[in-house]
């Protein structure tokens, strides 16, 4: 197996030397284990947390060893009845072209059809949970709010947008960092408006985007966001505090929301949430979206880098906004 492992803890953005390239031999399976060829693996953006020596919700990386993560193969020989040689699965073993599971590690998956399997990292997967449970029952979405998403055209971000057009919002604004991006939001995938979120600051951009104000917003983003939708929220508004990239290479404590205080005056709610915690609605989830996705009315991107030994560049990628949906590496 070829394996990707984090051999230093990055210091502000993660760079090549805090990665290595190994290979070592796997044994053949034996009684109750599995050999999977892995087809893909995600990059997500809470990898970065765990890469620094901190308590959080999950333990950090180990320092020399294969860096973990969700990922998608096909069993090549097994030594369960189960599952045979051919059988799509999904693991969290992550960075490595091969992994030899124990049976409870593997999770059988159904082949989709007309979707390629990767999905179950993205859209049908974490990405897509985390957007629905966090829309839905976090930021407790109803019909005729109007909403605001920032990271818009991430994994994340473009299903929180499209499921809360589906499910009847008054308004949809996104943000993203490129005027590509904003263009594939508006024109793809059905925002009513976007904005990049470059050069200016954010408060002015979204009180053009959102003149009557916010009832949800969904945080991927942190920082100048929070504060600039905290502003716009209405009465009773309410925020799911998904995620908050803009600080996650921060070497200095950043600062809060300046504003906060409103969230007094206008009865806001700000909660935040881990998907973990939300997988209850998994069934509701899988069949929604996957009918939205049937039937075309939900769209979804992926940017696939190819190798394992470009599993870091397409995580450093994915900190600098190189993708759009989610960040895949095929291997
Ligand atoms: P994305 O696919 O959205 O990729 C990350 C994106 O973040 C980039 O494409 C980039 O897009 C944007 N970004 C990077 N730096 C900044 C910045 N300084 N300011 C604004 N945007 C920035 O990742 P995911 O969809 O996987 O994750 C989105 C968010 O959700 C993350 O914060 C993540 O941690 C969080 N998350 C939380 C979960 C939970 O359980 N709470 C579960 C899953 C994800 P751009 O070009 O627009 O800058």
């Amino acid at each position: 197996s070829r394996e990707i492992q984090l051999v230093a803890r990055p210091q502000g953005a993660p760079k090549d030397s805090d990665f290595a390239l190994v290979e070592r031999e796997l044994a053949a399976p034996g009684a109750g284990q599995v050999l999977v060829r892995n087809l893909f693996l995600t990059v997500d953006p809470y990898m970065r947390g765990r890469m620094n020596d901190v308590k959080s919700y999950t333990p950090p990386f180990a320092l020399g060893e294969t860096m973990t993560g969700g990922a998608l193969g096909e069993v090549l020989a097994s030594g369960v009845d189960a599952l045979k040689p051919g059988d799509l699965v999904q693991h969290d073993l992550g960075w490595r072209t091969h992994a030899l599971l124990d049976e409870r590690q593997a999770r059988r998956v159904e082949p989709l059809p007309g979707v390629s399997p990767s999905a179950y990292l993205g859209v049908l997967g974490m990405p897509g949970l985390t957007a629905y449970a966090g829309l839905l029952d976090v930021a407790a979405f109803k019909e005729g709010d109007a909403v605001f998403v920032s990271g818009a055209a991430g994994a994340v971000g473009s299903a929180v947008g499209q499921i809360a057009r589906l499910k009847g919002a008054s308004r949809v604004v996104g943000s993203a960092g490129s005027d590509e991006k904003v263009a594939w939001l508006t024109g793809e995938l059905g925002f009513d408006t976007a904005f990049n979120y470059k050069g200016g600051p954010v408060a002015p951009k979204l009180r053009s985007a959102a003149p009557d104000g916010i009832d949800v917003y969904f945080d991927n983003v942190g920082g100048e966001h929070l504060e600039a939708a905290i502003g716009a929220m209405k009465p009773f508004g309410r925020a799911a505090l998904c995620g908050a990239i803009s600080v996650y290479n921060a070497t200095e404590v950043p600062t809060g929301p300046r504003n906060l205080g409103l969230a007094i005056g206008r009865q806001l709610t700000l909660r935040g949430f881990i998907v973990g915690s939300y997988t209850r609605h998994y069934p509701d989830f899988v069949r929604e979206v996957g009918g939205w996705i049937a039937s075309g009315e939900l769209k979804y991107e992926e940017t696939v880098v190819d190798g394992i030994e470009q599993a870091p560049q397409a995580f450093m990628g994915l900190l600098e906004g190189r993708n759009t949906g989610k960040m895949i590496v095929r291997l």
